[in-house]
Order: C-alpha cells, then structure tokens, then sequence
C-alpha cells in the first residue's frame, strides 16, 4: 500500500488521479490532498477520502473547511503546510498537479525529501530545470513525468538511451488549428479555453492554444531526458492518439499510443514499473484510420518559437519565458489583453529583463517575481 499526497487536487489532474486511486483500493492510499481556496470541493474529496491531511492555501478557505471536515481529518493552511505534506515522512508518493510557479516550492521539498514525484507540473522544471533534477539525484527522489508526452517518451526509454537520436513531441494544435494568423486576434478566452481533445485547467488550455504549452513540454524534456532543443522536435497531430517518438540510430522509432485521456500517464506514474489498470478504454485503432501528423507553423504560433530561443540562450531565460506567459494568459482570461498580445507580452519581457544565474531556490523566486513585474509593466505600457 503507498501513501499519496495530492498538490492541486482539486484540478483537473488532482482528480483524475483520484479517480485512477479509486480504483486501486487495495495499492494506494490517499494521505493528504491540498488546494488553492475551493474548500467545497475539498469538503466534498475529504469525505470521500479521508485523508490524513487537508490543506487550503488559502487561509480563509481553510476556516471553511476546518468548521465542516470530517473527523480524523486534519486542516492546514498556508504554502508551508503544503511543503509539509509534500515532505511528510508517512508519504511515498507525491502527485505535483498545481497549476503554475506556485508549485514550484511544493515540488522541490517533495524532491529534496526524496520522495517519487510524479511531476504534472511542468513549469517546475521550466522554471527550475536543472535545481530539481541536481536535487533528484542528491537526494535519491524519482522524477515521474505525468505529462502524456513525457510520460511516452519515458515508456519508449525503459530499454535505455543507446542509440537515441532525437525525441519528437507530439501537439494537437489547440482549438485554432486550422484559423489563419489574422484572424487570431480577436478570439475570446471561451474560445481558448475550449481544447478539441483534452479536459484541462485554464491556464493549460490557453497554453495550448498558443502552443507555449508544447514549448513549455520542449524545455521540460530537455531537463527531463538530457537531449539539447535541436534533438527535441515538435510534430502536430491533431487526434492525440500517439504521445510522442523516440528516434534511434537504426532508423528505429518508437512510440506510445493511447485515447487522449490523462489517466494513463498518471496510473503508469503511480504503478512504475509496472501496470495497473487506469479506467481507460482499450484503442481501437480501425476506428482511428486518419492518423495526422504536420510541421508546426512556428509563424502563426510564435510562443513555441520563443520557448526554443529561450531554451537555447539558458540561464534565467526559460524561466523568464514562464513568468511572463503566467502574467499574459492571466491577463488575456482576464479580457485586458488579445490572444496574439500573450505572444508580444512575451518576447517583450524577454528582451527587456536581464539574463541572470539561477542556482539556488531563492535566485529562482527572485528571477520569477521580477520577470513578473517586467511583463506587467510590458502589458500597462501597451493598454
Ligand atoms: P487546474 O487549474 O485544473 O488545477 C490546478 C490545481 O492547482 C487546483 O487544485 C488549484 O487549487 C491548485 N492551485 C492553483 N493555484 C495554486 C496556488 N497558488 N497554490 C496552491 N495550489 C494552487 O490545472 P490542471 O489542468 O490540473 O493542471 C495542473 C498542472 O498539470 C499544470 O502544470 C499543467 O500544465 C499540468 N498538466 C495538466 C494536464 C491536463 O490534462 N490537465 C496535462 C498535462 C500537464
Ligand atoms: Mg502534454
């Protein structure tokens, strides 16, 4: 039986990982779930689950929750109950699904604990590549991709790396596809929001949209697989029935296929090495004979071109890229700026804050507040 901590398990990743536990009763245990401030779901996952712990960041939240939680439940509130959770000695596996920056600190007392972190957090990494996989290694945690192309990447690479040439990720292409560049400008965030293939967060649906999502997923594999951004490719296939390729040295390539549907990523990341059923349906491949796959148009979707500039200047500038695109898709589902201002909000913040070493935690926060003002000032100065 493992322990689970859940960060962000109110999101969409928080509950299917839920979902993928209940249905492993007998192999996984929840121990202690956190979220930001929607207490009445977390009422409702406590009574379901009763969890040893339940933090609401929010300290409001967690005055609501405390007066109504079940018994034997504890509440706590605040960023350093959630690195307790994340860290607590009666934990074996730690589920890092907040949305954003904010699960930066979470993920790395998980690492520095040496705990299995079965990473859905992708800005982490971004943010803190190299910090986290250091600390990784120091501290003999396991980074587990939840990311479903990272995740297939990581499947395709049990046998080893011998011969690996290049990595490709693959991207549905987000909901504007098939519009033109021109005609972006004036799509609403309902627009955005409404992703072909995958139930996600906001702030991951318009990332996809802008494709930084998949720019985000470029970095990631970077730190996650040691390959430089030209072994790190990105192929749109807009059915998101493979996950991504591995390409060898013998003109081998492998890959992991399945139904767009996260719980497969999470039950592999949960069960590693081995397999337990998830919940998802069998693929039927003859009902999937149009099978897509095509260049991405680096032109129409400049924020995937910024994340690889970003990835190959190093240093701060990935984790400049994730401050301001946080700062920009908030103000975009915000209605103060248009779709194609995230990607200008962007490249702006980039050439106006300094490139700077980042080799400790507090260097990284520092970086990330900093780059937020930049990006906002970018945004105030444009309205
Ligand atoms: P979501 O918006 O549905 O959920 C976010 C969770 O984080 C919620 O539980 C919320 O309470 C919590 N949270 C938000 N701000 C917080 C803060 N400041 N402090 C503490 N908790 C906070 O998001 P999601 O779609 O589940 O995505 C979560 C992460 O997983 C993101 O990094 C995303 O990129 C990644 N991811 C998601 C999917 C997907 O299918 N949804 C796929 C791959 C990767
Ligand atoms: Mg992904």
């Amino acid at each position: 039986m493992k322990n689970i901590s859940i960060l962000g398990a109110t999101g969409s990743i928080g509950l299917s990982t839920l979902n993928v536990i209940s249905s492993n009763p007998d192999k996984y245990k929840v121990f202690a779930l956190s979220a930001k401030s929607n207490w009445e779901k977390m009422l409702s996952l406590c009574t379901e689950f009763k969890p040893s712990y339940a933090v609401m960041v929010d300290p409001d939240a967690a005055a609501e929750l405390q007066k109504l939680a079940p018994e034997g439940v504890e509440v706590l509130s605040g960023i350093s109950a959630q690195n307790f959770i994340a860290s607590h000695k009666n934990t074996d596996y730690v589920m890092a699904a907040i949305v954003g920056s904010a699960g930066l600190a979470s993920t790395f007392s998980a690492v520095t604990a040496g705990k299995r972190v079965m990473l859905a957090n992708k800005e982490s990494l971004v943010l803190a590549g190299s910090l986290l996989i250091n600390a990784a290694k120091k501290y003999g945690a396991q980074l587990i991709p939840v990311d479903s192309e990272h995740s297939a990447i990581f499947q395709c690479l049990q046998a080893g790396t011998s011969g690996l040439k290049k990595v490709q990720l693959t991207a549905s292409g987000g909901p504007f596809l098939n519009k033109k560049l021109h005609s972006l400008g004036k799509v609403t965030p309902e627009q955005a929001c409404a992703h072909p293939n995958w139930k996600m967060g906001k702030k991951i649906s318009v990332d996809s949209a802008t494709m930084m999502n998949k720019g985000l997923e470029v970095i990631e594999a970077h730190f996650l697989f040691g390959l430089p951004a030209q072994h790190i490719e990105v192929v749109i296939h807009p059915q998101s029935i493979v996950h991504s390729f591995a390409y060898f040295t013998d003109g081998s390539v492998l890959s992991q296929l399945g139904l767009p549907d996260m719980r497969s990523a999470i039950s592999y990341a949960l069960s590693f090495p081995e397999r337990h059923p998830s919940g998802v349906e069998d693929l039927d491949l003859t009902k999937q004979n149009d099978l897509e796959f095509i260049a991405p148009d680096m032109q129409k979707f400049k924020c995937l071109e910024l994340a690889y500039s970003s990835l190959k200047n190093g240093d701060s500038s990935p984790a400049t890229l994730n401050a301001a695109n946080e700062i920009a898709v908030e103000a975009f589902l915000e209605n103060r700026i248009g779709f194609l201002d995230i990607s200008s909000t962007i490249e702006k913040t980039l050439l106006e804050a300094p490139i700077r070493v980042l080799d400790t935690l507090d260097s990284v926060m520092e970086n990330d507040r900093l780059s937020r003002q930049v990006a906002n000032s970018v945004i105030e100065s444009s309205a």
